[in-house]
């Protein structure tokens, strides 16, 4: 396992939008990681951007989590030793460390204006130059404090003028990153470019307030999206301008669209028709709403099960984990290099696992507002039996209703298809025969039911599925449904026979 530092992640995102699944899960990898050994996982926002801010993204991603119930130890709203947790409220401390990378030679002035950087960008490509960035071989023609005087580079910071902070990535070094994951990734220094670390209006950059708040916040793990990596020999090496021990590395494998096209993105919304959201979303601006997990009638514990398998293999044939479980299973030994398909059946599947596990009672307690909003009154256990019976056909409580209506009220209508081939010309006297048989029967249970249909089809000398089908069509609807007689039995014989009436007057 890890070493003798204690084990302290983070997951640190950007409220720049709603939390996508894929970052759900690296929280997730974060906060099993961190309970596996006996770490603390933290909650940074990381806001420097903001021009990407988003109003109501930080809440939403707090929700999320809480909804998930990936509990962080320190972040936003519950503090701690290393505080504060969002990096807009840290902002003074960065400009120091900016300034220490100067000093040290490891960072530079840059006033080059963004037409400047679009000109040099143009006359890279008109020189069919493979790269256009500001980095080891074009800074020396432009607008840096490498290139101008000390003196005019005083000059012009004391004038006001807008200046960005550079990195100043050396030549001919190879920088290696060494990923729990990925293993040893080695990249020659000369292909990074001399990425902005602090900006011109007073910001850090993502790169320098990342691993700012990385080493100050003692962060052991960077568990992140493979997204993350081509930034990670950057973060390495600026760890070595710093004289700080880098933090060990993991970058997760992509999730992929179910078709393995592709990176599974937020813009892929509702488009694939599943939710990519944890939670609903409605976008402050377009008032774009997105569907979620929780509104979907996701159980969160399905869905975290589901996600904890979307990367991570347990090496078993198990697949249903609780959150429990998984903080005792979970390693990122058994996390794979390869993107891993997001399969929306699959999804279901965990929902349905999960649901059939839980009690009647509380699932009649879910169901009954559905039978309510119908203007239906009836005793919860009469509804703790029905769930009973068809939860093994839902995956959702928002299923039962259509699973189950014809327990609370009587057909509105027959399904056509049905009719026409299950309502044959002798089915009405059929049905009129039969409900004589039932008048005979005291004790409507189930077996009587089904015994005496059995008697009445040998008695006429028809089949059991002429009556049965007929039956059914005119209690349910249609084809479909529990057992026929387990039904009759909870409906009870008054109800029977009314519909049997009902259905003979419509049908004919
Ligand atoms: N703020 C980055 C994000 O939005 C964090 C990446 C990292 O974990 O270093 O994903």
């Amino acid at each position: 396992m890890t070493d003798q530092k204690s084990v302290r992640v983070r997951f640190a995102p950007s409220p720049t939008g709603p939390l996508h699944i894929g970052g759900v899960r690296t929280a997730l990898y974060n906060y099993l990681f961190a309970k596996r050994n006996n770490g603390t996982f933290i909650l940074r926002i990381e806001d420097t951007d903001q021009l990407r801010y988003v109003p109501g993204a930080e809440e939403y991603i707090i929700e999320s989590l809480k909804w998930c119930g990936i509990r962080y130890d320190e972040g936003p709203g519950i503090g701690g030793d290393y505080g504060p947790y969002r990096q807009s409220e840290r902002q003074n401390l960065y400009r120091d460390f900016a300034n220490q990378l100067i000093n040290n030679g490891y960072a530079y002035y840059a006033f080059d204006t963004p037409q400047e950087l679009e000109e040099m960008r143009e006359r890279l490509k008109a020189e069919k130059s493979d790269s256009q960035q500001y980095d080891v071989k074009t800074r020396g023609g432009m607008t840096n404090s490498l290139t101008l005087s000390q003196d005019e580079t005083q000059r012009r910071i004391s004038s006001g003028e807008p200046y960005v902070i550079r990195i100043k990535i050396p030549e001919n070094e190879i920088i290696v990153v060494n990923d729990l994951i990925r293993g040893k990734v080695e990249v020659r220094s000369e292909l990074l470019d001399d990425k902005v670390l602090f900006k011109s209006d007073g910001m850090p950059t993502y790169h320098l307030a990342n691993i700012v708040d990385d080493h100050l916040m003692d962060i052991s793990h960077v568990i992140r999206g493979e997204e993350w990596l081509p930034s990670a020999p950057l973060h390495v090496f600026l760890y070595r301008c710093f004289k700080w021990e880098a933090p060990q590395f993991a970058h997760l494998p992509l999730l992929l669209k179910p078709d393995g096209n592709g990176k599974l993105s937020k813009r892929d919304g509702d488009r694939l028709g599943f939710p990519v959201f944890p939670l609903k979303w409605e976008d402050p601006i377009s008032r774009d709403v997105s569907s979620g997990y929780r509104e979907s009638g996701y159980f969160p514990e399905a869905f975290i099960n589901m996600l904890a398998l979307l990367g991570w293999n347990p090496g078993t044939e198990q697949e249903i984990f609780s959150l429990e479980e998984l903080t005792k299973e979970f390693s990122l030994e058994r996390v794979g290099k390869s993107g891993s398909k997001f399969d929306p059946d699959k999804a279901k599947w965990f929902n349905h696992k999960y649901l059939v596990e839980i009690s009647n009672t509380k699932l009649a307690e879910q169901f009954a507002p559905y039978i309510a909003e119908r203007g239906i009154t009836v005793d919860l256990g009469f509804v703790e039996k029905v769930v009973e019976i068809i939860k093994e056909r839902a995956n959702f409580v928002s299923d039962f209703w259509e699973q189950s209506s014809f327990f609370f009220t009587a057909p509105q209508d027959y399904d056509e298809q049905v009719v026409k081939k299950r309502w044959k010309t002798d089915s009405a006297l059929l049905m009129i025969d039969l409900k004589k048989q039932f008048l005979l029967i005291d004790d409507f249970s189930a077996e009587n039911i089904k015994d005496r249909i059995h008697f009445f089809a040998q008695e006429r000398n028809v089949g059991l599925g002429a009556i049965m089908n007929a039956l059914r069509l005119l209690l349910v609807g249609g084809s479909f449904g529990p057992d026929l007689a387990v039904i009759a039995e909870m409906i009870g014989k008054d109800e029977v026979l009314k519909r049997i009436d009902t259905g003979i007057l419509k049908l004919g």
